[in-house]
């Protein structure tokens, strides 16, 4: 895909600032390493003015209905739908993902914009019975004003919308970050939304200088609540510079998903998802599958048949047909699959396939689906996210001593469980520390349920009527009455 040479890519109080009289920075197509466009690198001074415009527009947005506000949204889903094919070939050469992956995504992206269009007209209230006959108590939810969003480049188009859909249900009015990397699905969000009709200011695009921007952010006093998807290290920044101002925080960190195969698993149904929960995304999501303990009954049967179908995978340039591994996002994302991968066979991991780099011809970051076996607890693949197509297996022999292995961990993101006992899936899911356990399901990120982890993996849920909840304040009013 050709874009024009610069790409307008600030967007404040309604008005796009032409990218010609900015620094820049350049994106490039992760697959090819060649440059797709150059976009606006602003800092302090645009974050500064688009808090001014939002702070501004907020407090005409507020007052609007969840029904006018819906229709904006409702209206922005259709347009994002309609274009969803030329969306996702945007986000291919941006981001790397096989096309079908990121028409995927967007349709997906464009679901949070239906599931918020639809609870814009459902942030209800409380009446709460008083004790005293001469009081009426009320609950009022509200918006909590203008709202500074990062978000990351692993998944460009529905980490947005996932976070500013919510927010704009609720009445609240946004500066977004997106990642340097893939800035370009940002862009067209929020044409979709201009197009949509969305007021002046209630949406604001800043990219460039992410720690100028962030900083900027934290530092006003205006911005009431900081959302954030990306890593760990990251969000505690953000937590700790939010404590000047008392900022909310709704935030989505890093991971370290288990899988567990147990021995009453359908072993094809267990292949199959480990391989979608490893692999999708070249294992770039914060919920893919970071380790995977297996049953020892099962082990060989498991085992032969994932290496069978790893072994199919096939990787290259992500808008080529048949293509289900991409290339990783930068130098340092492959750089960090090297090291966990020299850190396990240094300790006596064994490379079952892959185990190297993929050099097929194109100059990207590309590293071949890779199994290991004989991995031990202190590896850094059992215990860092690799973000990279490297999958640990271990045996295991015992329920509670599996589940302590999985809860072994600071993150507590998603842990997924293999299983055909109704029993076992309600007392293990129960037992596991994590904030999403998905139960012979490895994609439970849809719009209408409460995304979110626990521990060092953040706060706040993301997704569904809780994801709302974030950008709610809930004024308690108390009413003397004359009875
Ligand atoms: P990753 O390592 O996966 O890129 P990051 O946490 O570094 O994860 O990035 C996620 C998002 O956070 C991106 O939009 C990035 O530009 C932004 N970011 C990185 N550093 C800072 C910072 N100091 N302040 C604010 N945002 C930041």
């Amino acid at each position: 895909m050709k874009l024009k040479n610069k790409t307008n890519s600030i967007f404040i109080d309604g008005k796009w600032h032409s990218v010609d009289e900015q620094d820049t920075e350049t994106v490039y197509n992760p697959a090819t390493l060649e440059p797709i466009t150059e976009v606006a690198y602003g800092g302090k001074a645009e974050t500064e003015a688009a808090i001014q415009a939002a702070s501004s527009a907020f407090k005409t947005w507020r007052d609007m209905t969840g029904r006018e506000r819906s229709r904006i949204l409702y209206k922005a889903h259709e347009l994002m739908l309609e274009d969803a094919d030329r969306l996702g070939e945007i986000l291919t050469t941006e981001q790397g993902k096989p096309l079908k992956e990121a028409i995927g995504e967007v349709k997906g992206a464009a679901g949070f914009l239906l599931w918020y269009a639809e609870e814009a007209s459902r942030a209800y209230g409380e009446w709460i019975p008083s004790s005293v006959k001469s009081k009426r108590l009320l609950v009022i939810p509200q918006p909590v004003g203008v709202v500074g969003a990062i978000t990351p480049w692993n998944f460009p188009a529905s980490m947005i919308t996932r976070k500013i859909a919510p927010a704009l249900a609720a009445g609240c009015a946004i500066v977004l970050k997106p990642a340097p990397e893939t800035p370009l699905s940002a862009i067209e969000i929020v044409k979709i939304l201009e197009q949509a009709g969305m007021p002046n200011g209630v949406v604001n695009l800043v990219t460039g200088d992410a720690e100028a921007i962030g900083n900027t952010m934290l530092e006003s006093k205006d911005v009431r609540l900081m959302t954030f998807t990306g890593s760990t290290d990251v969000g505690k920044h953000l937590m700790r510079e939010s404590a000047d101002h008392v900022k909310k925080l709704s935030l989505e960190l890093g991971g370290h998903a288990p899988i567990v195969v147990f021995d009453d698993a359908d072993i094809d149904k267990a292949v199959s998802l480990a391989l979608v929960s490893k692999f999708r995304n070249n294992g770039q999501t914060c919920i893919c599958a970071n380790r995977v303990y297996v049953h020892e009954s099962v082990q060989d049967a498991f085992q032969e048949k994932l290496t069978e179908k790893v072994a199919e995978l096939k990787i290259g340039d992500g808008t080529e047909e048949g293509v289900k591994l991409g290339p990783l996002i930068n130098e340092q994302a492959l750089q960090k699959v090297e090291k966990h991968l020299d850190n396990a066979v240094k300790n006596g991991a064994e490379v079952i396939c892959g185990g190297d780099k993929w050099n097929g011809g194109l100059d990207g970051y590309f590293y071949q689906p890779t199994v290991l076996s004989n991995v031990t607890d202190d590896m850094l693949v059992m215990n860092e996210e690799t973000f990279g197509p490297i999958m640990p297996v271990q045996v295991f022999n015992d329920e509670d001593a599996v589940i302590d292995k999985a809860n072994d961990t600071d993150y507590g993101l998603a842990a997924y469980i293999f299983t055909e006992t109704t029993s076992r899936a309600v007392r293990v899911s129960e037992k596991l520390d994590y904030g999403i356990v998905g139960v012979n399901d490895v994609t439970p990120a849809v719009a209408e349920a409460p995304f979110g982890g626990i521990k060092q993996s953040g706060v706040g849920k993301e997704g569904g009527h809780h994801g709302m909840d974030e950008f709610l304040e809930m004024k308690y009013v108390s009413m003397g009455i004359d009875n």
